[in-house]
């Protein structure tokens, strides 16, 4: 395997980290900074470093993505190694894991879509944003989904479900021109079938108000400025929308730009576009029906905010559409050994401690909130419990780490990569990029490894 090397002579103590995300290289860089004796491990199941940087971030935010050079650095510090395309729980059990490292964190995040829990939703052309974004991001999961997008003989309509920032990332990527994504790294397979599909309306539905909306204004005022797409929202459903209530002054200021941006967009002059982006609130999916096994009709319940929640009024209209993308959040996957609790669907965790020796941090600890740097201080916190845990050893004998989980993969046969072999992946996918992009990624793990010669 290739990565740093590290030593067999008396040695700190060994941390394996589960997950190459941000939360994951924010705990073994703030680890690595108080424990430099310390021989942590990074282990991802796929041969490519950075979780949802690499797989969630939007493909036209590259500015975004350009953390990853301060995570290389975190990769490449003296005892710290990238394990790539390892699976816990296929080619080593944590059980194991547990038993070779003094401590173990799990920063795995919450890599599953969250159901509407509505009829219809196992119909052809209904995707959980987990699923649609891994697919035009290039995630291996999802390099087979073939989304069922409108074709021309089905409605040129799209409902995205959800007023967050990922919903908007869907809504702007399938409203883009083909010329506005040319700096994008969106994968060359979903570029092609977005550019085919005649879309004409995107729907974004928010369950409750303008003021309960999760956007960022940044990310929202950029539907303002798209070449084929114009946002519609009605006046009416601005009226009366106020923040002033909203406690925390930070949130309560987004809130205000917000609506800002919003009354902007509604106030435009009618001008044609070929992509009509209706931003509708106090609109909750209400059923998903179909024809054929494939997707047809949204209806939309109209609802109330009452004590903060959405209450449908009983009123409902139909929107005729060829797709329906829920992004309504996520929920952690289930690991064996690992207690989850199923409502918040993240791991049982008491401020990042979940067991002895065992640890969260991310998503998987918190949910799906936040953006890249609310992971920094929150594994911070977290790297200082395992600290106070590492106290000592050093002096005294820690477990084995590196050396055992080698012999552990050795012996599975399993053809792990190393950060070495990421930076191969890495100049292949810029290589074979169109002029222009920053890369095309490969989204078959088989053509990451044979990439690698
Ligand atoms: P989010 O901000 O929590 O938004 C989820 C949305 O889904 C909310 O509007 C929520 O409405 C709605 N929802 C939940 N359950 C629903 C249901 N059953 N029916 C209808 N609507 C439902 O989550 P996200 O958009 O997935 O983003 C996750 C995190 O990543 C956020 O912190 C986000 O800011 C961050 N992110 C940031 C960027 C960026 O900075 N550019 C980009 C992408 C993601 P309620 O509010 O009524 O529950």
């Amino acid at each position: 395997m290739t990565g740093n090397a590290t030593s067999s002579a008396p040695h700190g103590p060994s941390v394996a980290i589960i997950g190459s995300g941000p939360s994951g290289l924010y705990a073994a860089d703030a680890i690595q900074r108080k424990r430099p004796d310390a021989r942590i491990d990074i282990i991802d199941r796929l041969p490519t470093p950075f979780g949802l940087v690499r797989a969630g971030v939007a493909p036209d935010h590259q500015g975004t993505k350009n953390i990853v050079r301060q995570f290389e650095r975190t990769l490449t510090k003296d005892g710290v190694r990238f394990v790539g395309n390892v699976s816990i729980g296929r080619d080593v059990s944590l059980a194991d894991l547990r038993a070779a490292y003094d401590a173990v964190i799990l920063a795995v995040g919450a890599p599953l879509d969250r159901s509407l829990g509505l009829e219809g939703e196992d119909l052809d052309g209904v995707y959980g944003s987990a699923a649609f974004v891994g697919w035009y991001n290039g995630h291996p999961d999802f390099a087979d989904l073939a989304p069922r997008l409108p074709d021309g003989s089905s409605p040129g309509a799209v409902a995205i479900i959800g007023n967050g920032n990922v919903a908007l990332d869907i809504a702007r990527i399938l409203a883009k021109s083909e010329a506005e994504l040319t700096s994008s790294d969106l994968c060359r397979h979903a570029q092609d079938a977005i550019a085919a599909a005649p879309i004409r309306d995107i729907y974004l539905l928010g369950r409750r108000g303008p003021v309960e909306a999760s956007f960022t204004s940044a990310e929202l005022a950029e539907l303002g400025h798209l070449e084929r797409a114009r946002p519609l929202v009605d006046a009416r459903a601005l009226e009366g929308a106020d923040a002033s209530a909203v406690e925390d002054p930070k949130a309560q200021k987004v809130k205000e730009k917000n609506l800002e941006i919003l009354r902007e967009f509604a106030a435009q002059p009618e001008r044609d576009a070929a992509i009509r982006i209706h931003v509708l609130f106090h609109a909750a999916p209400k059923a998903i029906t179909g024809a054929d096994g494939k997707v047809t009709r949204l209806t939309v319940e109209r609802t109330e905010v009452q004590e903060g929640r959405a209450v449908g009024t009983g009123e409902t209209f139909d929107l005729d559409v060829a797709t329906v993308i829920s992004a309504i959040g996520y929920r952690c996957a289930t690991i064996d050994g690992v207690p989850v609790d199923d409502r918040a669907g993240v791991v049982r965790n008491q401020d990042g401690v979940v067991d002895d020796g065992l640890y969260v941090v991310g998503w998987a600890k918190r949910g799906p909130s936040g953006v890249i740097p609310t992971n920094r201080a929150d594994s911070m916190e977290v790297a200082k419990r395992v600290l106070e845990q590492l106290e000592g050893i050093g002096e005294t004998a820690g477990r084995p780490g590196p050396e055992a989980l080698d012999a552990l993969l050795a012996k599975a046969g399993v053809q792990v990569t190393g950060f070495d072999d990421w930076r191969k992946i890495d100049a292949a996918e810029v290589a074979r990029a169109a002029e222009g992009r920053p890369r095309e990624k490969f989204t078959r793990i088989e053509d990451m490894l044979a990439a690698l010669g």
